[in-house]
């Protein structure tokens, strides 16, 4: 097969739309077109019957009821949700939240408007490799403590936390546990027993669905977590998040999770192969390049580099038919270095000279080389105009050293 340019290798910002997810909505904008809500013809008890089955299909993906499902319009929403919602709803038996440092920005600056409203947050550390220590979140907990916020996996670096044994600790001490699963979703297991969660972020638009989609996690256990929902109005979803529900996207977000549950497994094997693959090569003609991220316990297609004396967004744009990030997507407007990244001890200079390499669905071998033999180009390419090349490779290592 020939290869098209240019290569999409990003796919933790986004991912195109599964053709079997598209062929399910379709249908959905204009031959089933009712309102969920419409409870007196038999357009509305359509549109409700596919709502119920997307609900179901993300229910059997982790292992909830359907009931517990809440949908939102993405995870920003979802985050925002579950982070403010239980702030509001606990304001009489407490007002801490334990989070880290290395959150997505929606539930980090949801933590910092809450601060303004008089909560207490805790951002945990996280090790040289992005991982949260349990014992940290046990040591956190207060009896002011309302929850405990850690994410799942993660869109930059790809650690996955040990999300069990933090569940765990919050059921004994009685905190609600919520994780940002956005990258978790179709990309590992995530059982909503396994990790003990009683909320769970998920966005339709990361696992093959459509943009502007995603869902709340609730668990419906007693007592049952309570939750001021942000947008009020006709009811919709039990109350959790009034709205017309987007019906395409709801059944495409259904449709996806079916399919992950499908082909997870597989393509998550392939998908570290593939990772594998393009990790190995680009060490191996290029030096002084720098592994961001924890070396096994992280997401399938996802790599994170740093290469010494090149600046990171100079060698984007020079790599201009593979398209990688710098940073997460949400901060690449912007020329500092990843808050992530500082936050696992790497020094600013490593941290702005890193690249993020998703891969997904249809990433393929030949993609993986190609980026390999550009990058391996382009990198000398920038080096040879520094003048700091190689002495920078030198000084790197030992800052690095320094601060390991
Ligand atoms: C993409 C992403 C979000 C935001 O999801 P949207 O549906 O785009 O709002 C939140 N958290 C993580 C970890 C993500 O990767």
């Amino acid at each position: 097969m020939a290869l098209k340019v240019p290569i999409y290798m990003d796919y933790h910002a986004t991912t195109p739309v599964d053709p079997e997810v598209l062929e399910a909505m379709l249908p959905y904008f204009r031959e089933h077109f009712g309102n969920p809500s419409s409870r007196t013809h038999v357009f509305g008890w359509t549109a409700e019957a596919a709502v119920e089955k997307a609900r179901e299909q993300l229910s059997t993906l982790i292992g909830c009821k359907p009931m517990e499902v809440v949908f939102t319009s993405g995870a920003t929403e979802s985050n925002n949700l579950a982070v403010k919602g239980i702030a509001w709803a606990s304001r009489d038996r407490g007002n801490h939240i334990i989070t880290t440092g290395i959150e997505h920005h929606a539930v980090l600056d949801t933590c910092r408007r809450l601060e303004k409203e008089g909560c207490d947050v805790t951002y945990l550390p996280v090790d040289r490799s992005g991982l949260v220590n349990p014992v940290q979140v046990e040591q956190a907990i207060t009896d002011r403590t309302i929850l405990v916020s850690v994410i799942a996996a993660h869109n930059e670096i790809g650690t996955i936390q040990p999300l069990a044994e933090i569940g765990r600790i919050c059921k004994a001490r009685g905190v609600p546990f919520h994780a940002d699963a956005a990258q978790a979703l179709g990309r590992i297991s995530l059982r909503v027993d396994d990790v003990h969660a009683n909320l769970l972020s998920f966005s339709a638009h990361k696992l093959y669905g459509p943009k502007g989609v995603g869902a709340l996690y609730v668990r419906n256990a007693r007592p049952a977590v309570k939750l001021i929902p942000l947008i009020d109005g006709g009811g919709q979803e039990r109350g959790r998040r009034s709205g017309t529900q987007n019906v395409p996207g709801i059944i495409g977000f259904g449709k996806a999770c079916e399919v992950a549950s499908r082909v997870m497994a597989e393509e998550a094997e392939r998908l570290t192969k593939l990772r594998e693959r393009l990790k190995a090569g680009i060490l191996q003609r290029i030096d002084g390049v720098y592994l961001n991220g924890h070396p096994e316990r992280r997401l399938p297609g996802n790599l994170n580099l740093s290469f010494a004396g090149v600046d990171g967004e100079a060698l984007l744009l020079s790599m201009k038919d593979v398209a990688v990030s710098s940073g997460s997507a949400c901060t690449s407007t912007r020329m500092e270095p990843s808050y992530v990244l500082l936050a696992l001890g790497v020094g600013g200079e490593l941290a702005s000279a890193s690249i993020r390499f998703g891969l997904g669905r249809w990433s393929t071998e030949e993609e993986v080389d190609y980026t390999i033999e550009k990058l391996r180009e382009r990198v000398g390419r920038l080096r040879a105009m520094s003048s700091g090349w190689p002495g920078t490779v030198e000084r790197m290592a030992n800052a690095r050293q320094a601060s390991a």
